[in-house]
């Protein structure tokens, strides 16, 4: 079994309402985004999944949040922009993206950093 990892990034600005501190005032992050697959072996030319392939996929969804304001961004008019909506958000829009992966394949995880030292996983289960 493989685990196949690429990491991306994005910029954008945030804030979250209701939290008492210092993030409920407008600021932004360099968002780093790791995806992984969970994927069971490897095709004719030895690749579990294509790194490019899967860096394209995930590049085109983080379009739509890169120099944003994720609050007046979808679905984060309602939700906050917290790095566990965001990561839950990117799971399941890359899950869609994905479509039918190649038999034995699965998003397994995303994670999202905020900082440096300063990130969530999620996972479905
Ligand atoms: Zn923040």
């Amino acid at each position: 079994m493989y685990l196949v990892n690429v990491e991306r990034h994005f910029d954008a600005a945030h804030y979250l309402r209701g939290y008492q501190g210092k993030c409920e005032s407008l600021h932004g992050h360099r968002y780093q985004v790791a995806v992984r697959l969970k994927v069971n072996g490897t095709d004719e030319t030895g690749l579990a999944y294509d790194f490019t392939r899967l860096k394209k996929e995930v590049d085109v969804l983080l379009e739509r949040f890169d120099h944003t304001c994720l609050n007046e961004v979808e679905p984060f008019r309602e939700i906050n922009p917290s790095a566990e909506n965001i990561a839950r958000t990117v799971y399941h829009g890359l899950e869609a993206a994905l479509g039918k992966l190649p038999a034995g394949a699965a998003l397994d995880a995303v994670t999202i950093w905020e900082s440096p030292d300063s990130w969530v996983e999620f996972r479905p289960d």
